[in-house]
């Protein structure tokens, strides 16, 4: 089955459900059984991992349902669902850590995973070591320690957009027996398929392009066999488990996925290729351009792009100017996140989220994501901006 066939097929069940096409949302916390021998027989399959459903907060054929059709979709083993991307991304990596150990991050790591690590896992004796998205394989290598037990990338980063070499990483990573974890939120299980170049936990922010209407939180972590069962047990002993109608709309948003991705792709192109020609933009970056740094990588392992990328201003023009470009857009909302239908753009500081490799020298940065409008609109608007940052900046 080609993966636009999955979409649609994957995880229904319209005999079991009275003919419903989708499967409805189970509201449900108390499962009721027949008699004292049922409930232990289907507690008994709960804890050999079957997919029944015994309590509201592991699980309904719903969640099962929206999980296997991500796993299958990616190639991974299974996938657990949990309340939001950053709760998925903290799911992954406490699923692995202990006390005592030491795990690398790359430096363009999505923010709120980084005060995690910085909080969170400080506290319980983990020490995160930072490495540059620029690092040779070599000292790559020259970090692990024996007490290494995770490596967690981002490729790209989903606001510098700097790619890495997904399956060195890998490799390396498994030669010192660790684990990698990768944020896959931008590549998407359709455009990235992370278990066949060498990622063990795959973790997405569901709310961007899998929810896709900018209406839901929600996040995924997808595992292969050997992560999975702590993957499941860390989920379980946390109760971090995702709601019943976030769950739905997670279902009914990849339904369309495939037919969304390819417009937010080609729109997003088309714009930051006619950025490049902009006097007022230093520099576009988008891995799917062919002048980007990272091309060649994605170009090799990626089967596709989403419709998030960012570009460099010229260095002469103030923040007064930017805001006079930025917020009388009439196309673009000012906000976070982005994989929904609509246009979005930011301009994030990245100086305060940067350790292992200075941020600095560069003009303002503009994160825009590309939605699914007419793009020639689009560029009219920003057209309409790049006047406006200039008449401001005088
Ligand atoms: C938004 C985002 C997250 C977190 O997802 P939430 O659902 O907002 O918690 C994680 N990683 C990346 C790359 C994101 O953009």
């Amino acid at each position: 089955m080609k993966d636009e066939t999955k979409l649609a097929v994957l995880g229904r069940d319209p005999e079991g459900h009275h003919g419903a096409v989708n499967i409805p949302v189970y509201r449900a916390s108390t499962i009721l059984q027949p008699s004292l021998k049922a409930l232990a027989d289907v507690y008994s399959a709960k804890m050999k991992d079957e997919q029944v459903t015994t309590y509201g907060r592991g699980g309904t054929p719903l969640t099962y349902a929206f999980e296997n059709t991500l796993a299958e979709l990616e190639g991974g083993y299974r996938a657990m669902a949990y309340p939001s991307g950053a709760g998925a991304c903290s799911g992954a990596i406490l699923s692995v850590v202990k006390s005592g150990d030491h795990i690398l991050i790359i430096d363009n790591i999505y923010g709120p995973t980084r005060h995690f690590c910085d909080t969170v896992l400080k506290r319980m004796g983990v020490e995160t070591e930072y490495f540059p998205t620029a690092i040779s394989m070599a000292d790559f290598a020259a970090r692990f320690r024996p007490n290494t037990s995770l490596v967690f990338i981002e490729s790209p980063g989903s606001l510098t957009f700097e790619m890495v070499d997904v399956p060195a990483i890998a490799e390396i990573t498994h030669k010192h027996g660790a684990k990698l974890a990768m944020d896959n939120t931008w590549g998407t299980s359709l455009y990235f398929k992370s278990f066949s170049h060498g990622v063990d936990l795959s973790v997405h922010a569901a709310t961007k392009y899998i929810v896709g209407h900018s209406d839901a939180m929600l996040g995924i972590v997808i595992a292969n066999k050997e992560t999975w069962p702590n993957l499941r047990e860390t989920a379980r002993a946390i109760g971090a488990n995702a709601g019943p109608d976030e769950v739905y709309l997670g279902l009914r948003g990849l339904r369309t996925m495939a037919v969304r991705l390819p417009r937010h792709m080609e729109s997003g192109i088309k714009i930051a290729d006619w950025l490049r020609s902009r006097d007022e933009v230093t520099s576009v970056r988008h891995p799917a351009l062919s002048q980007d740094p990272g091309h060649a990588l994605w170009k090799r392992d990626f089967l596709g792009a989403c419709g998030l990328f960012a570009f460099e201003l010229q260095k002469k023009y103030s923040d007064a100017a930017v805001a006079e470009f930025v917020d009388h857009l009439e196309l673009f909302g000012i906000g976070y996140s982005w994989g929904g239908y609509e246009s979005l753009i930011s301009v994030p500081a990245i100086k305060g989220v940067r350790t292992a490799e200075p941020w600095q020298n560069h003009g303002s940065l503009i994160r825009v994501h590309i939605g699914l409008e007419d793009p020639e609109d689009l560029m009219a608007d920003l057209t309409a901006g790049f006047d406006r940052l200039n008449r401001a900046q005088g």
